[in-house]
């Protein structure tokens, strides 16, 4: 028998656990869940809830878009470049050459298996909250 997908990202590296979702989505998943609870009491959320609710969805969408690359097995070089960035971003340093040229010469299981050493050294990079890839400067 297979592990359970999450509910949200689909991983297959991470089985779905408390509420169908995996453990990097299930804190996430509650707080967005907070405001159906709020919304189904008729309460008005206050603006700190709401904007607490507006980043929790913004990070279940980031792990959604992290994960898709290994459901489609397929990674744009694009993809990969923002992942790169990331890191780049998260370790104060810039990127000593544009890698987008070398990355698109690379055959897709490289692009994959280089994508899934990244992912594992940004989810374990110590932050209170995920960085998103939306937020990188191109
Ligand atoms: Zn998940």
């Amino acid at each position: 028998m297979q592990p359970r997908r999450c509910l949200n990202c689909k991983s297959q590296r991470y089985p779905a656990k408390v509420g169908g979702f995996c453990k990097k989505c299930i804190y996430w998943a509650k707080v967005v869940a907070q405001q159906t609870d709020d919304e189904d009491t008729r309460t008005d959320l206050s603006a700190r809830l709401r904007l607490k609710v507006k980043r929790a969805q913004k990070y279940l969408d980031e792990y959604k878009w992290r994960e898709r690359p290994f459901i489609d097995q397929y990674i744009d070089p694009v993809h990969l470049e923002y992942t790169i960035k990331g890191i780049s971003v998260v370790c104060r340093s810039k990127l000593p050459f544009p890698v987008h040229s070398t990355l698109t010469t690379m055959a897709m299981e490289e692009r994959l298996f280089l994508y899934e050493v990244l992912l594992g050294i940004i989810e374990n990079i110590p932050c209170r909250t995920p960085f998103l890839h939306s937020e990188i400067q191109q």
